[in-house]
């Protein structure tokens, strides 16, 4: 017998529960009929939910004994969430869903045969459209795949979702990087393996609302860059030179000029504006250090990734 993990990372989720589970009961039906030696496990990670969602979780573990849920003793995040599911899932594969039904369970028939008969280590997803979704959110969204892939060598994959079925030795490869920064798209691709695709069009929450503002989005692509990239590094070295470089070419001509036309006192507003200018770049270097400082630091601490308030 075969075992296959599901981890649903919840966060004020009580509305949706009831139809993913409902949901999930008809693609586990259609495991029985295809994969009769396949048993499932059902792993809901409360992340410090503050609606029924713990209520929710523990009346479904009562009346099934497939599932099982770790609650957070605050919100850790959702990558949180899924280090601790991938910690707690025991099966042989492991999948990371969301509850909302924005990962369709009835693509994983498929993608469980990819990593079972086809010979892959996980199964992944994307969405080709960003239908449904405000247009000015999408554009960031594409700047930022565009510019993370410029900047680190890891690649991290447009549109690609975290729902995503994985085998044993691909779950250990993840839950081996310790990392309290996590961003688990950077995660999957510098681990490597072989990867299936599978895309879909992108499909509206069943209930409940997004999680994610555009603030928390702009700070978690920074945290991407910084944890898959230290490129900015570089780039604030390279500032430095060109800026030395233009200095040193003023220099040469402001020498040159007074020798030819003697020295007139001009000049103070351009030596305002080179002043500030040079200010902010510095200004801007130095914050680019501190983002990279700051992550080290907390790296150092080595504070668990979360706290469990009680599991069953
Ligand atoms: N989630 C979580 N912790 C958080 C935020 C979100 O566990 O701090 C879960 C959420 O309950 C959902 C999944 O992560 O199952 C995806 O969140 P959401 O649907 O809000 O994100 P979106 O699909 O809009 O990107
Ligand atoms: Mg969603």
């Amino acid at each position: 017998m075969k075992l296959l993990s599901v981890i649903v990372p919840c966060y004020n989720e009580e509305q949706a529960i009831p139809y993913f589970y409902e949901e999930i009961q008809k693609t586990i039906a259609v495991f029985e009929k295809e994969f009769p030696e396949t048993a499932f496990e059902l792993i809901f990670i409360d992340d410090g939910s503050r609606d029924g969602t713990l209520s929710a979780l523990k009346t479904l573990h009562e009346k099934d004994e497939r599932v099982r849920y770790v609650s957070f003793s605050r919100n850790f995040g959702k990558e949180a969430g899924i280090y601790a599911g991938l910690q707690y899932a025991k099966g042989d594969h492991a999948v990371i869903m969301d509850v909302d039904l924005q990962d369709p369970p009835a693509l994983l028939p498929d993608m469980y045969r990819a990593v079972t008969e086809e010979g892959y280590d996980s199964a992944a997803t994307r969405r080709v459209t960003r239908k449904g979704e405000p247009p000015i959110r999408s554009f960031f969204a594409r700047c930022f795949y565009r510019l993370i892939n410029r900047l680190s060598r890891t690649e991290i994959v447009d549109g690609a979702r975290d729902y995503r079925i994985m085998s044993r030795r691909m779950v250990d490869a993840i839950l081996s990087m310790r990392e309290v920064n996590r961003f688990t798209k950077g995660i999957y691709g510098w681990i490597g393996f072989e990867t299936k695709w599978f895309a879909y069009e992108n499909i509206e929450r069943v209930a409940g609302e997004t999680k994610w503002s555009f603030w928390k989005l702009l700070l978690y692509s920074i945290e991407g860059i910084v944890a898959f990239s230290t490129t900015p590094l570089a780039l604030a070295a390279l500032l430095g030179i060109f800026f030395t470089f233009v200095a040193f070419i003023m220099i040469v001509f402001i020498v040159i000029r007074t020798l030819v036309f003697g020295d007139p006192t001009s000049g103070w507003p351009s030596m305002v504006c080179i002043i500030v200018f040079i200010g902010g770049i510095q200004l801007f270097c130095m914050g680019v250090i501190g983002e990279y400082l700051a992550k080290a630091y907390m790296e150092t601490k080595n504070r668990p990734i979360y706290i469990v308030k009680e599991e069953a």
